[in-house]
Formats: structure tokens, C-alpha cells, sequence
């Protein structure tokens, strides 16, 4: 077993290389394959916000799908996966590894080449809801801004960062997200009004979905910067908005710019009694539909 921390290559968006197999173990009928570098985006059971990435792993004249991906650990001796890493990032001794998951079946063996291919246009549509996820979190910072009373943590942009401090739970799904924030007596607390938010929501909407159709009117370029080329190096998303560059640290997949998007909208719902907040992010990647905004967009 590796001791030694994956190398990645999805942050800049490679969705297939060649690599070498560092172990393989079967446990439950399925196989797990850990090698030097991965083209493949798994599954981090801190923040599960982006899913595993689909694609195969050819070895030989052989390919086997690979029906998840997901972070693990190994001290050299076992593997951990998921939820059952007993340990930190940054445990010495201790290697995080990508680990692709194939079904009982034909394996490659350690040692061995193989070539990893991710599903390109499935990563596409992750890719397009995580950057989607990103701005329009910022647009929803924006359109809630007037409703602080106290000073808090500012997003990149210099508003009160809403999402930041209120967010439970994002999901990316393919051409959008869902995100969950909590709108308890600990944000009331900070400093944030809810009177009449229930009512204001369209207005809230539409000031969002305004603030977005002139983002992505100004195609911003979008890119993953690390600090390094392992799994458990830091890395952000750093957006170059009109008003600013904006980063956000993440471990995701993204687009390279907001001109590859033809749209991005929200949709919110408030349950006063659960003092949740849903945001529904969807991206618009047809081309009919970039027609139709770009004017739209040249406008704002
Ligand atoms: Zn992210």
C-alpha cells in the first residue's frame, strides 16, 4: 500500500490518463484499485458536495467500469475507505489515496499500466453545476446583503458572506446544485433579519438571477488553482469577476470559463418552521439558450 498522498490531475479538468497500479484488494465483491495518479474525482466524505466521477479503467485487452470513487487512507499495511478513515489529512505515516472501485470481475494487477478514463460529458455537466454552485452563491450573498445588522465575514466580492455562515449542506447534480442553509437563532444572532424573507423571496430571486445573467454576460474565466498536485494539497476555485477575483477553496471540478455557460439561474424556498433555506442552482448549457440570453447579457 502507498504511503505516499494520490496524484491528481482533474483540478485543471483531465478526464483520462495513463497510470501505474500501486495496489489492488478485493472486499464485498468489489474491487479496489489504487494507483500513482488519477484522472478521476472522488467522492470526500468531509464535504460530499461533488459525487464520483464515472468513467473505466482499461488494463491489458481488459476494461472494467469503475462504479465509485472515493477517498481513502492507508498506513501502508491497510486500507481505510470513506467514512472509516481513522485519521487526519496530514497524519504522518499516513498516505490519502484516490480509491477506484470496480465490480467483482477481471482486475488489473499491481504493477501493471492501465489507462484511466473518466465519462467525459457526465464530468462536463458536474463541472457546469459546481461552477454554477460557486456564482451563484455569490449572487445570493448580493441579494441578501441588506438584510445584515451587525458586521460579519465578507465574501470575495465584499458583501456579508450568507452562504458561508449559513450554509448545511450542497449538493452538485449534473447542470446545477442544491444548497441547504440554516436560518436558525445562531444566524439571527450574528446579525441577520428574517423578518418578511418569505415574502421577499421573488424579489430576492429575480435580484440573484440579474446579478448572474450579467456574470455570465461577461464571461469570466474560471480556474482551479493548488498548491500542489496531491489529493490533500489546498486548492481554490478563483473566479475573475467584473467586480473582482473572487476564491473559494474547493475541492471540485470546474468549467474554465462562464462563456462555456449560456445561463444561471435560482430558485429559492424558505420553510420558516424547519428555518431552512433551499437554493436550487440550474445551468443552462444549450446553445439555443445563449442565443436568446447573450443579448440579455450585453445589456447588463
Ligand atoms: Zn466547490
Amino acid at each position: 500500500m502507498p504511503v505516499d498522498d494520490s496524484l491528481v490531475r482533474y483540478p485543471d479538468g483531465t478526464t483520462r490518463c495513463w497510470a501505474a497500479v500501486l495496489a489492488v484488494t478485493v472486499s464485498d465483491n468489489r474491487t479496489f484499485v489504487l494507483t500513482d495518479q488519477t484522472p478521476f474525482h472522488p467522492i470526500d466524505p468531509r464535504w460530499p458536495d461533488q459525487g464520483a466521477d464515472r468513467g473505466a479503467l482499461a488494463f491489458g485487452d481488459n476494461s472494467a467500469p469503475v462504479i465509485d470513487c472515493l477517498v481513502g487512507a492507508t498506513d501502508g499495511e491497510q486500507l481505510f475507505i470513506g467514512d472509516a478513515v481513522p485519521v487526519r489529512r496530514g497524519e504522518p505515516g499516513w498516505g490519502f489515496v484516490v480509491v477506484h472501485v470496480l465490480p467483482a470481475g477481471p482486475s488489473p494487477r499491481e504493477g501493471d499500466s492501465v489507462e484511466l478514463a473518466v465519462d467525459a460529458e457526465y464530468r462536463l455537466r458536474l463541472s457546469a453545476g459546481h461552477t454554477g454552485c460557486h456564482v451563484a452563491s455569490l449572487a445570493l450573498n448580493a441579494s441578501l446583503a441588506d438584510r445584515w445588522r451587525k458586521p460579519v465575514e465578507l465574501d470575495g466580492l465584499g458583501r456579508a458572506n450568507f452562504d458561508q455562515l449559513a450554509i448545511v449542506s450542497s449538493k452538485i447534480i449534473p447542470d446545477g446544485a442544491i444548497d441547504t442553509y440554516r436560518i436558525g437563532k445562531s444566524l439571527r444572532k450574528k446579525g441577520f433579519d428574517v423578518d418578511g424573507l418569505g415574502l421577499a423571496l421573488p424579489d430576492i430571486t429575480a435580484a440573484a438571477n440579474i446579478g448572474l445573467a450579467g456574470w455570465v454576460g461577461s464571461a469570466a474565466t474560471v480556474e482551479v488553482q493548488a498548491s500542489g498536485p496531491r489529493l490533500t494539497d489546498l486548492r481554490e476555485w478563483v473566479c475573475a469577476l467584473p467586480q473582482g477575483t473572487v476564491r473559494i477553496p474547493c475541492g471540485g471540478t470546474h468549467l474554465h470559463s462562464l462563456s462555456e455557460v449560456a445561463a444561471i439561474r435560482i430558485g429559492l424556498t424558505f420553510n420558516e418552521a424547519a428555518g431552512e433555506l433551499v437554493m436550487t442552482t440550474s445551468v443552462d448549457r444549450s446553445r439555443a439558450a445563449a442565443a436568446r440570453w447573450l443579448p440579455a447579457g450585453q445589456m447588463l
